[in-house]
Order: structure tokens, then sequence, then C-alpha cells
């Protein structure tokens, strides 16, 4: 089952997109379509159309049109900041063409802020006539535990995103960790022997709440996976300068990711 696993990569930048609306920047005003990101966002794709789409960003409908993703068989939340939500209302789409509700996973926290934000999703409201929300199913998601789905296994893998706890997920040997500043030495054991890990990787300059590349490379060298890649980037971030500066800090595999990046 796990031969047929692949992790397609639909948005790498950070919360505002790049390039940034009106910004003058010459990453911004690059023609370099790898400098190009929506907003951070993939799924595993474990064949047969059960596809595993990880948070739903803002660009989630164009991210669905230009990928491979045509079927949704669960959402899974690794926290709960805009830009990794507000895309929800587009997996109606999905509702309409797969004629079911999607289940969609989410932490405690988690499935607490969604039910603040996007009340209309989860209950009946009589004043909200048409518009037709999506049809979802909010499933606790344990963060200490192997979610099983039938076609396929993920573990979920606790991270510090600044001071809040928030998840990355590894299916068979391939992990995908966006939005994090730490990773705890618990699960830094569960990133171990893996083909590849997508981390996050803002930028040059520090930031309280994600790792820089710098930081994120020092990360990779310890738990050496054989191909890695970093995203969330920032508008400071040009592509092929950011992969010399990666290549001047390791002799390992690591690249920038980008929008479109198919790995399996
Ligand atoms: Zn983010
Ligand atoms: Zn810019
Ligand atoms: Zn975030």
């Amino acid at each position: 089952m796990t031969a047929k696993l692949k992790l397609e990569i639909l948005g790498t930048g950070t919360s505002t997109g790049v390039p940034i609306p009106s910004c003058p920047c010459r990453v911004c005003g690059s023609d370099n379509p790898k400098n190009k990101r929506l907003r951070a966002s993939a799924f595993f794709s474990f064949g047969d159309g059960n596809n595993v789409l990880i948070d739903t960003s803002p660009d989630l409908r164009q991210q669905a049109l230009r990928s491979s993703l045509d079927r949704i068989s669960a959402v899974l939340y690794t926290h709960t900041h805009a830009d990794h939500t507000f895309g929800i209302d587009d997996l109606r789409s999905f509702n309409f063409i797969q004629r079911e509700s999607i289940p969609v996973y989410a932490t405690e926290k988690s499935t607490e802020h969604l039910m603040k934000s996007f009340t209309y999703c989860f209950e009946t409201d009589p004043d909200y006539e048409g518009g037709a929300p999506p049809r979802l199913e909010l499933k606790h998601l344990d963060p200490k535990k192997e979610l099983d789905l039938g076609f396929g296994k993920i573990m979920p893998i606790p991270v510090l995103h600044g001071r809040m706890e928030v998840l990355g997920f590894r299916a068979g040997s391939i992990a995908y960790v966006t939005d994090c500043s730490d990773i705890p030495q618990k699960s830094m054991e569960l990133l171990k022997g893996l083909d590849v890990l997508v981390l996050d990787g803002l930028r040059v300059r520090p930031h309280p709440t994600h790792l820089t590349i710098a930081q994120a490379v020092e990360i990779l060298e310890e738990l050496s996976p054989k191909q890695a890649y970093i995203t969330h980037l920032s508008h400071e971030v040009e592509h092929e300068e950011g992969n010399a500066l990666i290549a001047s800090l390791s002799s390992r595999n690591i690249e920038l990711a980008y929008d479109g990046l198919v790995i399996d």
C-alpha cells in the first residue's frame, strides 16, 4: 500500500503568500515560477483516490485546480492560523462531486477554534439560508496516537510553533512539518529514518514562531533524511539564492520546496 504513497506540495508560501500584493521587492517581482508561492498546504496520496489534505489554505480552490487533488478522503489540521484554515469553504466543491461528507481531524484546541471561526460549517443555523455550507464531520485527533484511516496510517508529530503546540504529520517514510520553531526530543525520535522530510524555514532573519533556513538545516543535519525540502517561505527568500545558501551550510540533499513539487 505504501508503495504508491506520495506527497504533493500545494503551497510553500508564508501567511501572505508570495508575491505580496503591491510589494515592490525583487522576489515579489520575479518571473521565476519557483518564487510564486501559495499559502502552505500539501496532501498525502495513498493511491486509489485516497487523498489526505493537510490544512485548508485560503488558496485551496486554486491549488486543487492546478494539482492532481481531485478527491479528498480526509482533512488533517496542523493548527488553525488563518493561512491554514480560511479555505475551508472550498471543501464544498468536493462535497458536491463526492456526494458525501468529509471527515476533518483536529486536536481539541484546533476543534475549539474551528467551531468558533467557522460555526456555520458545524452547526445548523436557521438564519444562514442557502449558501450551502460544506458538509464536514469533525473528528478528534489525538496528537500522541497514530491515526488509522483504513487506507493508510498517519502519525501526528507534535512540534512547537512559538509557544503553541501544533502538528506535523508522517506517513510511511515521508513527513511534512510546516509552522515550527522547535522540535521536542520525543518528536525528533518520530522523525528518524525518513526518506523525505519537508520542514519549515521561513527566511534568513530570526522569527519568534518559525525556524530560519539555517535552523532548519541544523535540524536536518541531525535527523539526516535522505532528501529534505524547506517550506513556508517568505518573500525575503529568492529560490536560487536560498538553495545556494543551503548548499553553503550543508552537503546533504536539502533544497527549497516549491509549489507543485511531487514527492514519491
Ligand atoms: Zn503558516
Ligand atoms: Zn516582496
Ligand atoms: Zn501558523
